[in-house]
């Protein structure tokens, strides 16, 4: 099946800002934070599952972590007529990881990656609570990969849907902790920072401007786009 990479849509954008929503971050062009978008490389292969629907939603964390991870790769499950290919989901030489907290997950722990044969990749579910317990039991090859969960940690810094995850966290920030723990902490910093951006926009798209932490940041990207409302 083709693999999506939407990430090249945010390259030389020639058309003045309107007044819609920037294409790409989501967000009204006048406080589109596309400039903030870091171009990261995680070490460990990262492979996203995600229920086709998600795609759509303005607030998905994972549109959001597949566009700034660059060497990440995104299927879609749910569609009609389309099955996942797990074998790209399971890279040559590394231990596949399933992240997901469900009753067969063992922690993420230092100790627990020292035992793998060969260095982990990750599969990252998306979806509600429902639909991802349903993509082990449904995509052929995928029950036999090992779940893992994270340790207990840090409250979500997300504030903008219910997370479905029984660790509290929602899938960016899941992802985060996960690669801080398999390479260390500057690609869980260089994550959040971007995070914490994007959960402030859409703070300041939905409830106002009074929402904005740094208002510097803000005054530059308005006066950027100053044409729009
Ligand atoms: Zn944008």
């Amino acid at each position: 099946m083709p693999m999506f990479k939407p990430r090249e849509a945010n390259t030389d954008r020639a058309e003045p800002f309107n007044n819609g929503p920037c294409p790409d971050c989501r967000v009204h062009n006048k406080w589109c934070f596309c400039d903030k978008f870091p171009q990261l490389k995680s070490k460990t292969p990262v492979h996203f599952l995600m229920y086709h629907r998600e795609w759509f939603l303005t607030t998905s964390s994972v549109y959001f972590a597949h566009k700034i991870l660059l060497d990440s790769e995104l299927q879609f499950r749910g569609k009609k007529d389309v099955t996942p290919d797990v074998q790209r989901m399971k890279p040559e030489n590394y231990t596949p990881l399933y992240l997901y907290p469900d009753e067969e997950a063992v922690e993420l722990t230092p100790e627990f990656l020292a035992n793998l044969a060969a260095p982990p990749s990750l599969i990252i579910p998306d979806g509600s609570w429902r639909q991802v317990k349903r993509f082990k039991r449904r995509v052929p090859g995928l029950s036999s990969v090992q779940s893992v969960k994270l340790p207990p940690g840090p409250l979500s810094e997300w504030h903008l849907r219910t997370s479905p995850r029984s660790d509290g966290v929602c899938t960016f920030e899941a992802l985060a902790r996960a690669l801080s723990i398999i390479e260390g902490p500057e690609i869980e910093d260089s994550m959040m920072e971007f995070f914490r951006i994007m959960v402030n926009r859409f703070l300041i798209v939905r409830k106002g401007k009074e929402y904005a932490k740094d208002k510097t940041q803000l005054q530059d990207s308005t006066q950027n786009h100053r044409h729009c409302r």
